[in-house]
C-alpha cells in the first residue's frame, strides 16, 4: 500500500507533507482533494488555523495524523515546482544552521504574488479574412502584420504608423482574432558573444580554465584571486558566457547590490542586456516577475544580494561569488548563514561549478585552495599595467595632526598636491556621524544609549545623538543632563562629518562629498553621488566602508586612511584579517585609470603585521602568520566554532538561562564550551545578552552536540531567547 495513503473514512485519500513558511521542525500533513495531484516542490495553499498560507509540497511520506484532523489542500498553484537540488539545499541549510526547515523554505517563498502565473498579454493575429474596404492605413497594418505573428494592438499601431482605432476597425470586421501572448521577459536575453573583451595573457589562461570547468560541468570550486583592477570580472564574464551558451542559468552574488549599477552597466556592455537584479529594494512588481521568471527558466542571469541564493532557479548552471571575503555575506537574522559558504553547498547539491572571486580572499578560502579542495587561479598584475597605488604608513606618533585635528601634515600636503593636479582624494574613516563619544567637561558625564551598551554618536548635521545599534536618537542638548552646566559638552574622537569639517577648513574651495549609509535620500542619492564622483564632480570624498566597495573612480589618485587602527582593537581574532581586507580594498580605489597614485595610512602601530602587509604590498607573510595562529588555536578553518546567544529582558534571566544551558552540554572529548560570558554587545535594544562559545576541532559534529545541549537544557521561557550562530563572524 502506498505509504502516502491512509484510510480515512470511506475513501482513502492521498496525503502529502507540506512545509510551511514558519518555525516548524517538520512538514505538516494535508490531504489532496479528489482528482488533484501534486508533486514535491509544488507550491500549494493550505489552511492553517483560521488562515490560508502558502507551503511547499515536500518529499518523503507524510506523517500519519488522525483522519478527522486532516485538512485539505485548497489549491495547487500553477507555478513550476521548486527543483530537487533546491529542496535538498533547503534541508541542508536547515540542518547546518539548526534553523527549522520551514524558516529556510520561507526565504525561498518570498514573492507570494508570483505563485500565480503572470497575466497573458492581449494580442491580435490575422485571420485571413479581407477587410471590406482597403485604405492606405489599413494596407500598412496588413503589410506589417503579414508575418503571421501575433501583435499587441499598441505595438502594431506603432509599427504601422496608424492610430489604434484603425486596428479596432479591422478587428470589428473579423480581419483579426484575439489571442494571448506570454508576458514580456523582465530582462532581455544576454548574448554570450555580444562584445567579448580582448583578454591579456594571464587573463586568457584564467578564462580558459574557467570556461573548461563550466563546459565540463559538475561540482568544482575555483578561487579567482587577483588584485583590484586585475580583470577578475572580465575573466568570470567568460565563464558566464559559457554557461549561457549551454542554455543554463547563472547566479552572481555581490555584497552591495544596491550600489552596483556600474556593475550592471558593465554586464550590459559585455552581454548586450542587463542581468535581472535581486535585492531588498526592488519594486514589488519587479520582484515578483524576477522570482516567477527565474522559476520558469526565462531569466538567464541574476545578480543579487545573498538572498538571491534562495531564488527558485529551474536550471542553475553556475554561481559566482564576487568579493567572497566580504562580511556582508553573513546574515545574522533568524536564519544565520554565510552566503559564500552556502553558495558552495548550493553548487555541490546542484553538481555545478562555483567561482569565488576576491582581491583579498578569506583565510578559509585560501586554506581550501592550498589544500587542493579549491582550484586556485591567480591574476597577478593590474590590467594594462596600471600601477597599484604606492602605499605609505604615516606614524601618528611622529606626524601628529594639529590640536583638535585628525589629519596629519603629511596627509594634508598630499591632499593639496592632489588638488593642484586636478585629481581626487578619498579620506576613509569607518565611522558615521561627527564624534563617537560626547562627554561633559565639568562632571565627566558620558552620553550612553538607554537600551544598549554603547555610546551615543553625535550627528552634527542632524543635531542628534544616535545609537548605531538600535537607532535610538535624541536631540543634542545644550546642557549636561547630569550636572546641568551649559555649553560644556565635548565631542571625543572623529566621525566622517568631523573629518569633512576639518577638510573644509584646510581646503575651503574644494568640492567635498560625504558618503555614508545613513545619508538622507538613501540608495538613490548614494548612486547619484557615486556617479558624480566618477565624473570628477568632487575633489575630496569622505566616506565609510561604503566607498571601499567596487566603485571605479578614474580621477582618484590619493586615498588617506584616517584611522587604520580602528578595527584592530576589539579583541576579535578575525580583526587583523578584516582590517587588511578593508584597507587594501579602500586603497585599491586609487589609480584605477593608470595615473600615478598614493595611499597614506595613518596609524599608531606602524609595526603591526597588517600595516606591514599593506606597506610592503606583499601580504603573504601576514596571511601565513594569521593562518598559523588559527592553526595553533584550532580556530576556523582548522577548527569549528558556534556561538549561542542567550538574551532576555533582564540580566539575571539571561545569565541563569545561559548557565543552565551550559550545564546541559554533553560530555564530548572533542568539543568545549566556553562561557557563559557577556556577549560582545552585552545589551542591545533593552535585551541583555550572554554568550556560550562552542569550540571543537574539525571533524566534530557540532550540530549534534548543540542539538543535544538545547534538547536537554531548559526551554526558553518568558522573555528568554536562544539563537545559535554556526561559524560566527566574530569570536
Ligand atoms: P577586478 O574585478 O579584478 O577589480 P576588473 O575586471 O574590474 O578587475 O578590471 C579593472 C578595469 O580594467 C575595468 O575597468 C575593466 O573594464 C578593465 N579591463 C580589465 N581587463 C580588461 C581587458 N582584457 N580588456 C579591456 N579592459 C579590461
Ligand atoms: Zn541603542
Amino acid at each position: 500500500k502506498d505509504s502516502r495513503q491512509i484510510d480515512g473514512g470511506l475513501f482513502p485519500r492521498k496525503v502529502v507533507p507540506v512545509l510551511l513558511p514558519m518555525p516548524a521542525e517538520r512538514a505538516y500533513s494535508y490531504a489532496l482533494p479528489e482528482g488533484v495531484d501534486a508533486v514535491p516542490g509544488q507550491i500549494v495553499q493550505v489552511p492553517l488555523g483560521p488562515r490560508l498560507v502558502a507551503g511547499l509540497v515536500w518529499d518523503g511520506p507524510a506523517d500519519v495524523i488522525n483522519p478527522d484532523k486532516l485538512r485539505e489542500i485548497v489549491q495547487v498553484f500553477d507555478c513550476p515546482p521548486i527543483v530537487e537540488p533546491m529542496r535538498r539545499f533547503i534541508d541542508w541549510v536547515s540542518a547546518y544552521t539548526l534553523s527549522p526547515p520551514g524558516l529556510v523554505a520561507r526565504m525561498a517563498l518570498r514573492a507570494p504574488a508570483a505563485f500565480d502565473p503572470e497575466p497573458m498579454i492581449n494580442a491580435l493575429r490575422l485571420t485571413g479574412e479581407q477587410p471590406e474596404r482597403l485604405t492606405a492605413a489599413r494596407e500598412r497594418v496588413l503589410a506589417q502584420a503579414g508575418d503571421g505573428l501575433a501583435w499587441s494592438k499598441s505595438g502594431l499601431a506603432h509599427a504601422a504608423g496608424v492610430s489604434p482605432g484603425v486596428i479596432d476597425g479591422l478587428a470589428a470586421q473579423g480581419v483579426f482574432e484575439a489571442v494571448k501572448l506570454p508576458p514580456p521577459p523582465v530582462v532581455a536575453a544576454p548574448d554570450p558573444d555580444f562584445s567579448p573583451a580582448e583578454l591579456e595573457i594571464d587573463q586568457i589562461a584564467a578564462a580558459d580554465a574557467l570556461r573548461a570547468t563550466v563546459a565540463k560541468g559538475g561540482f568544482a570550486v575555483t578561487l579567482l584571486d587577483g588584485v583590484t583592477g586585475s580583470g577578475k570580472t572580465e575573466v568570470y564574464f567568460e565563464a558566464i558566457a559559457e554557461a549561457i551558451r549551454q542554455g543554463r542559468q547563472v547566479l552572481i552574488l555581490l555584497p552591495e547590490i544596491a550600489l552596483t549599477s556600474a556593475f550592471l552597466d558593465r554586464f550590459h556592455d559585455r552581454f548586450g542586456a542587463r542581468p535581472a537584479e535581486w535585492h531588498s529594494e526592488l519594486a514589488p512588481r519587479t520582484r515578483e516577475k524576477v522570482w516567477r521568471q527565474t522559476a520558469e527558466g526565462r531569466v538567464n542571469v541574476v545578480a543579487g544580494a545573498r538572498s538571491a541564493l534562495f531564488l527558485p532557479f529551474s536550471d542553475l548552471g553556475l554561481i559566482i561569488v564576487d568579493e567572497e571575503h566580504d562580511p556582508a555575506y553573513k546574515q545574522e537574522d533568524r536564519v544565520f548563514y554565510n552566503a559564500r559558504d552556502m553558495a558552495v553547498v548550493r553548487a555541490r547539491l546542484a553538481d555545478i561549478p562555483v567561482v569565488l572571486a576576491s582581491a583579498t580572499p578569506s583565510i578559509e578560502s585560501r586554506v581550501n585552495a592550498a589544500q587542493g579542495r579549491y582550484h586556485h587561479l591567480v591574476l597577478s598584475g593590474r590590467y594594462a599595467d596600471a600601477g597599484l597605488p604606492d602605499l605609505k604608513l604615516v606614524d601618528l606618533r611622529r606626524h601628529a595632526p594639529a590640536r583638535g585635528g585628525f589629519l596629519s601634515p603629511v596627509l594634508l600636503k598630499a591632499m593639496a598636491e592632489t588638488l593642484e593636479r586636478g585629481e581626487q582624494s578619498l579620506l576613509f574613516l569607518n565611522r558615521r556621524g561627527y564624534a563617537p563619544l560626547t562627554l561633559c567637561r565639568v562632571c565627566g558625564h558620558r552620553f550612553e544609549c538607554p537600551q544598549c551598551s554603547s555610546w551615543l554618536v553625535e550627528h552634527r548635521f542632524r543635531a542628534q545623538l544616535q545609537c548605531h545599534h538600535c537607532g535610538h536618537n535624541e536631540p543634542t542638548p545644550q546642557a549636561c543632563p547630569s550636572c546641568g552646566t551649559l555649553d560644556h559638552l565635548v565631542a571625543c574622537g572623529p566621525g566622517i562629518e568631523r573629518i569633512a569639517e576639518e577638510a573644509d577648513k584646510h581646503f575651503p574651495k574644494a568640492r567635498t562629498i560625504v558618503l555614508s549609509s545613513d545619508m538622507t535620500g538613501g540608495t538613490r542619492r548614494l548612486r547619484i553621488e557615486l556617479e558624480a564622483i566618477a565624473k570628477g564632480e568632487a575633489d575630496i570624498v569622505i566616506g565609510t566602508q561604503l566607498v571601499a566597495k567596487g566603485h571605479n573612480f578614474p580621477l582618484m589618485t590619493l586615498v588617506g586612511v584616517v584611522d587604520a587602527d580602528l578595527g584592530l582593537s576589539n579583541g576579535d581574532p578575525r580583526a587583523a584579517e578584516r582590517t587588511y581586507q578593508l584597507l587594501s580594498q579602500v586603497t585599491g580605489r586609487a589609480g584605477r585609470s593608470g595615473r600615478k597614485s598614493h595611499g597614506l595610512i595613518q596609524t599608531f602601530q606602524p609595526q603591526h603585521p597588517v600595516m606591514q602587509a599593506l606597506a610592503s604590498g606583499d601580504p603573504e607573510a601576514f596571511y601565513e602568520r594569521e593562518t598559523e595562529e588559527r592553526r595553533l588555536a584550532v580556530l576556523p578553518p582548522f577548527g569549528r566554532l558556534a556561538s549561542v546567544i542567550i538574551s532576555a529582558a533582564t540580566r539575571p534571566e539571561a545569565e541563569s538561562h545561559a548557565r543552565a544551558l551550559r550545564g546541559c552540554a554533553p560530555s564530548s572529548s572533542g568539543i568545549m564550551v566556553l562561557g557563559p560570558a557577556e556577549a560582545p554587545l552585552a545589551l542591545i535594544r533593552g535585551r541583555y545578552r550572554f554568550r556560550l562559545l562552542v569550540h571543537g576541532a574539525r571533524g566534530n559534529d557540532m550540530q549534534a552536540f548543540l542539538k543535544q545541549m538545547l534538547a536537554k537544557g531548559p526551554k526558553p521561557r518568558g522573555s528568554v531567547q536562544v539563537q545559535v550562530d554556526i561559524d560566527p563572524q566574530s569570536f
